[in-house]
């Protein structure tokens, strides 16, 4: 049996950042990954799907805003199968750099699926490796559709296989993965309908973001079927599919594509052997520390299921690394103010509380919601003025800056300055003070009226 300070299970974002930080303090550290380094965000996430974004955002660019510039670009041709061979070389060269960064910290890599044997042990095939502390990063997998013929339904996983652009794709699901394909899918070329059972997609934003998307995506000629409940898929003789509704209405696609949430990783792992608490839902319960039940066992990313992003599983991974190897004893992730994009056409950014959140928590008296619409000057020139909404929300006397939510051209690459200064505790007059880029579509958010 080897012995190890640190065993880290999960060789994605915030496995392998733990693992780095600990072995960049001199831990002798073991990573385990069953599948590839880099996890969900490299392999089947973050990575190829912003690839396919920024293809099927260049492709609307050239198609319908290049020509109001007096630009002639005719698209002779659009290659699927060359983006993916060119977006899974990408990969294979993030995997030998990530594998590079643990070489250089130092860290043994062990490809296999880790499982306890007890709290100190964990065994990979018939290998057993020995740790006082280990860390379960071993993230999550798209859910399934538990209606009859659920199975014919595509995951995002399934979606990055495709080597071959499908003639159309019908997308079930409301949350971010269901708005980011259906948008991409779209502006590539593939006739892409939309099927949500509620009203609205995005249920847990800002409704402004959702409103505007949902206008921005019928222009874009997607077809939207709000309050559409799947109650059946069949696959027909053509091999197409076709799902049933309960409203009885039935739609036919080459694809359907499921994205309703993920589940933690937690099978295989006999996590039972050592007594590690879940939650409800099935994810690992941890303390604000990372602690799980089991003293000496971690959790972070995914697999809390708290906020499933690649740099909150990152932070969260470095600041537990630091803490028990750095003597950085009260060092924790805080998980208030998370900034997040949603990579739709146009993208959202979005931070804090959404406006009914916010009426929740303060006194309606309390609130100041400033709103801006316009135009962004990208579109000057063009028959379709696409829109970019914006709205701060404050609190207080002082308008403490609580939520900041944006859809439109560029609001992607504006997020992150305005996340610090709201970390910060921004006010409204802060943002005020601070003299306008011109012409930008960020100078809106310190113009507000
Ligand atoms: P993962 O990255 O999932 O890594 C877990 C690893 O553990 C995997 O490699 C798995 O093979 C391995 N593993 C599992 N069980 C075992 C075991 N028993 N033994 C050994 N290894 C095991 N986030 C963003 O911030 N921005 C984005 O744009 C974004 N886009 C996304 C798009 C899609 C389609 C999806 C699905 C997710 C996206 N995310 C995005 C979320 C992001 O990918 C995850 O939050 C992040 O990858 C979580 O990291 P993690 O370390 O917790 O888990
Ligand atoms: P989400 O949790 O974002 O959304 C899933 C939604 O799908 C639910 O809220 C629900 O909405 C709907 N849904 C659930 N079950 C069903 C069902 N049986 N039939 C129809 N609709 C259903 O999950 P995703 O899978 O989209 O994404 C998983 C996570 O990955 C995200 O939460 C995010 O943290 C991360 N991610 C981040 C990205 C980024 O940073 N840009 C991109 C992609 C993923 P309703 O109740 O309204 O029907």
């Amino acid at each position: 049996m080897k012995s190890y300070d640190y065993i880290v299970i999960g060789g994605g974002s915030g496995g392998i950042a733990s693992a780095n930080r600990a072995g960049l303090h001199g831990q002798k550290v073991l990573l385990i990954e069953g599948k590839a380094l880099g996890g969900t965000c490299v392999n089947v996430g973050c990575v190829p799907k912003k690839v396919m974004w920024q293809a099927s955002e260049m492709l609307e660019m050239i198609r319908r805003d290049a020509p109001s510039y007096g630009i002639t670009a005719d698209i002779k041709a659009f290659d699927f199968t060359e983006l993916v061979t060119r977006r899974e070389k990408y990969i294979s060269f993030l995997h030998g750099a990530y594998q590079r960064g643990l070489d250089s910290n130092k860290v043994d890599v062990v490809t296999g699926y880790g499982k306890f044997v007890d709290s100190q042990t964990v065994v990979v095939g018939d290998e057993k490796f020995t740790a006082p502390h280990i860390l379960i990063a071993t993230g999550g997998r798209p859910s399934h559709m538990n209606i009859p013929g659920g199975e014919y339904a595509m995951d995002s996983d399934d979606f990055f296989a495709m080597t071959k652009k499908p003639e159309s794709m019908l997308v079930l699901g409301a949350g971010y993965i269901a708005a980011e394909l259906s948008g991409m899918a779209q502006q590539m070329g593939i006739k892409t309908m939309w099927a949500y059972r509620q009203g609205r997609p995005l249920r847990t934003f800002d409704p402004m973001l959702s409103d505007n998307l949902v206008e921005m995506y019928q222009e874009a000629g997607l077809s939207l079927y709000p309050e559409y409940v799947a109650t059946e898929i069949i696959k027909n003789d053509d091999d197409t599919f076709t799902v049933t509704f309960e409203n009885g209405a039935k739609l036919q696609a080459e694809k359907v594509l499921f994205a309703g949430g993920r589940l933690p990783n937690t099978q295989n792992l006999d996590l039972e052997k050592i007594g590690v608490k879940l939650d409800q839902r099935g994810f690992i319960a941890v303390d604000e520390f990372q602690n799980t039940s089991v003293p000496g066992v971690y959790a972070v990313g995914d697999i809390i299921g708290k906020v499933d992003l690649t740099p909150v599983a990152i932070a969260a991974g470095r600041r537990l690394s630091e803490r028990l190897f750095n003597g950085k004893k009260d060092l924790h992730l805080d998980y208030d103010l998370i900034p997040t994009v949603i990579f739709t056409h146009p993208p959202i950014a979005t931070i804090g509380l959404t406006e009914e959140q916010t009426y929740e928590k303060y006194q309606a008296e309390k609130v100041k919601v400033y709103r801006s619409r316009f135009t962004p000057m990208y579109f000057a020139l063009n028959d379709y003025r696409q829109k970019c909404e914006m709205k701060l929300i404050c609190v207080g006397e002082e308008e403490r800056i609580v939520g900041l939510h944006a859809i439109g051209i560029g609001v992607d690459e504006m997020l992150q300055g305005f996340a610090v200064a709201i970390k910060m505790g921004a006010t409204k007059a802060d943002f005020d003070n601070t003299v306008a880029i011109h012409p930008t579509g960020a100078e809106e958010f310190v113009t507000m009226r």
